[in-house]
Order: structure tokens, then C-alpha cells, then sequence
């Protein structure tokens, strides 16, 4: 089998330092074929614009794309016309088509104090929240009137497939679909697609409706419950933040945006470029390495590879290792190599 192909997007602020941190990870991994493209204010000062045709067309031929972050102070403006660099992560994930994003929860043991919840509800959570991404009242028709404004939510048959097959696939036990069926017309035809994706496609995977504000709820009160928990745009916007801070660190955050099988999927922190701390060589690279992780396992279905650095974070961890952000001293080199050396 030829090496994976991977597209590293470094972009802007600590992108290139926690960059670093990946490539060296990768390279002790196994074999990959790793090349860097242009995206958001790097791309705007080399070539004025955000993404690059020559990014696009990497991006779109790799098997898996590994993003940092974007943005920053420089490329602030209140000019309409100016590009941003957010506008290249927009595209980006619009051109890949990547529907479905997974962010995964589960606080480390050796970090169980870093939340904001007591240790005795986080300890032995382990959850993925599946949200879908392209659909629902983010992209609706909307308007403004003089004395009221509307925003639609609609949702096909088709979206709620594809993305209800997503968390089906991802879990181990149970998913819980959230909606709001006694309410929403949306949330019926959701309930309805999800049980048959469900009972047709995957009869050994329990299924489970919940309607969001008891979601919200249980996801502070009794984390443990969950394992997949599926939900539309909105829905998981909210909730994907609220399950993020049981872990308490924004710092510790992979993600993982798919679209169809056999497309490639990106991946990338939760956090942005930090620029308050950019250049200095003490950015956490631990959510890139999350990240690193996800690819692995639903990018590039390299899961023995993806459990073993899971694990080398984890021990690296467990041995004392701190980043500023996590309260100790530790450099991003001091932490690539404290996870390099259980790898
Ligand atoms: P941020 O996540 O960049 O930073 C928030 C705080 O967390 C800062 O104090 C920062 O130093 C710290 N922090 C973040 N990541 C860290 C890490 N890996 N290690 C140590 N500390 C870390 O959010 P912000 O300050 O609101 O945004 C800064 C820029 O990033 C803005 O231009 C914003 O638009 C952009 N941004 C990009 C993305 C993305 O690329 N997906 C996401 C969010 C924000």
C-alpha cells in the first residue's frame, strides 16, 4: 500500500510551532507523504488570498488534511472588501463537502481537576458528539423586516442519512439522537430518519432519542450515560461546547470535520492561532496531537497506529507533563518530545 497522502496547513499564530510538533510525531509513526500548503493570513501575504487554487487542489487529492489554525490581529479589518482568513477555512471545509464534525470528550485521568466539574461526574466520561455541519437554521432563508425577522431551519431526508450513519458508525454501544420532536417539525422527520437509518443499517448499535434541554441537562449532571450523542447544527453547536468544558481546557481540544467515504477528512485543535502567545515556542501542541489521533482513526482508518499515540499523550501526561496552559513549564518542544519518547 503507497503512503497516505497529508495535506499540513500550518496557517497563522502557534500554527507552525504545534505544526512541527505533528510532522515529528508522523514521522515516527510510520510512513506519510506530508506536504505543507498556504492557508488564511500566510496565504493572504504570499498571494492575497486566503485559499490558494494550489491549497484547494493538495487538499482535495490527499487522503487526510491536518489544519493548526488561522487568523490573527494583522488581518483584522473593517474594510468589507479586504480578505480574511477565516474565509479560507469556510471554503475549505464547503469545498470538501464535510458534513459531519466529531468532537470527542473524554478527560484525562491525570487532568481530572482541570474541570470545572466534580471529579467524581467527568471520571470515566467518554463521549463523541456528532454534529451536522451544512444543514438547519445556520444556512436557512433568513430576513429582516422593519418589526420582525425570521430565520427557517429545514433539513432533507438524505442529510439526516448521511449524517446519522456517521454516529452509527462511531459507536461503540449506544447513540442518543437530540431533538425537539414535541416541538419541531424538523425534529419529527429527524426522529423518523434516524430510527430506520438505524434499525435497517445498524441493528446492533442501540439507539436513543433525547430531547435537548434534558440533553443539556444530563450532559453536566451524568456525563457517563452518553457514548455517541448525535445532533443537527444548532443543537450541536450549543452542546459541543457545554460537553467541551468537561474536560476544562480549551487547550486539550481535537476535531475531526468528514464528509463522504473516501473523502478526504480535516482535522484540526478546537482553539485558534493564539497569537498572544505566538513565536514564543510555548504553545500546548497536545490538541494538534488529539487531532493527529482522529486522523488517523477516521481519517486514514490507521487505528492501532491512532491508539498508540493516543496512549503516548496520555502516559506523557501521567508522567508530570505541563504546558503553561495546564499550570506547569513545559515548551512545545519539551512536549513533542515527552510524548515522542512513549511512542
Ligand atoms: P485562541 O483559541 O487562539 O486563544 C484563546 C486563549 O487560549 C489565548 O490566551 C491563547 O494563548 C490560549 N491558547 C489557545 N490555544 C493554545 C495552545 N495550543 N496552547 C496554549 N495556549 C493556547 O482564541 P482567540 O484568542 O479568540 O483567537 C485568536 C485568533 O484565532 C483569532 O484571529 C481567531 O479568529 C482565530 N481562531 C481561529 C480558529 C481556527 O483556526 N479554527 C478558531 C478560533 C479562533
Amino acid at each position: 500500500m503507497s503512503a497516505p497522502r497529508i495535506v499540513l496547513l500550518p496557517g497563522d499564530g502557534i500554527g507552525p510551532e504545534i505544526t512541527a510538533s505533528a510532522r515529528a510525531v508522523l514521522e515516527r509513526l510510520g510512513k506519510f507523504e506530508l506536504e505543507e500548503q498556504l492557508i488564511g493570513g500566510a496565504a493572504i501575504d504570499a498571494c492575497g488570498e486566503p485559499l490558494p487554487a494550489a491549497t484547494l487542489a493538495a487538499c482535495k487529492a490527499a487522503d487526510a488534511v491536518l489544519l493548526a489554525a488561522v487568523g490573527g490581529p494583522k488581518w483584522d479589518t473593517t474594510d468589507p472588501a479586504a480578505p480574511r482568513p477565516e474565509q479560507g477555512l469556510l471554503a475549505l471545509r464547503r469545498e470538501l463537502g464535510l458534513y459531519a464534525n466529531l468532537r470527542p470528550v473524554r478527560p484525562l485521568p491525570a487532568l481530572l481537576d482541570a474541570s470545572p466539574l466534580k471529579r467524581e461526574v467527568i471520571a470515566g466520561c467518554d463521549l463523541l458528539v456528532v454534529r451536522e455541519l451544512t444543514g438547519g437554521i445556520y444556512f436557512g432563508r433568513r430576513e429582516r423586516l422593519a418589526d420582525r425577522a425570521y430565520d427557517t431551519c429545514e433539513y432533507t431526508v438524505g442529510e439526516i442519512e448521511r449524517i446519522a450513519r456517521v454516529a452509527f458508525r462511531s459507536a461503540r454501544r449506544r447513540v442518543t439522537s437530540i431533538d425537539k420532536a414535541n416541538v419541531l417539525e424538523t425534529s419529527r422527520l429527524w426522529r423518523e430518519v434516524v430510527t430506520r437509518v438505524g434499525r435497517e443499517e445498524f441493528p446492533g448499535v442501540e439507539l436513543e432519542h433525547m430531547l435537548v434541554d434534558n440533553a443539556a441537562m444530563q450532559l453536566v449532571a451524568n456525563p457517563r450515560r452518553f457514548d455517541v450523542v448525535l445532533a443537527e447544527n444548532m443543537f450541536g453547536d450549543i452542546l459541543s461546547d457545554e460537553a467541551a468544558m468537561l474536560t476544562g481546557s480549551l487547550g486539550m481540544l481535537p476535531s475531526a470535520s468528514l464528509g463522504d467515504p473516501g473523502k478526504p477528512g480535516l482535522f484540526e485543535p478546537v482553539h485558534g492561532s493564539a497569537p498572544d502567545i505566538a513565536g514564543q515556542g510555548i504553545a500546548n501542541p497536545l490538541a494538534m496531537l488529539g487531532s493527529v489521533v482522529l486522523m488517523l482513526r477516521h481519517g486514514l482508518a490507521m487505528e492501532d497506529a491512532a491508539a498508540r499515540l493516543q496512549s503516548a499523550i496520555e502516559r506523557a501526561l501521567e508522567e508530570g507533563l505541563r504546558t503553561r496552559d495546564l499550570g506547569g513549564s513545559a515548551t512545545t518542544e519539551e512536549a513533542t518530545q515527552a510524548v515522542l519518547a512513549h511512542l
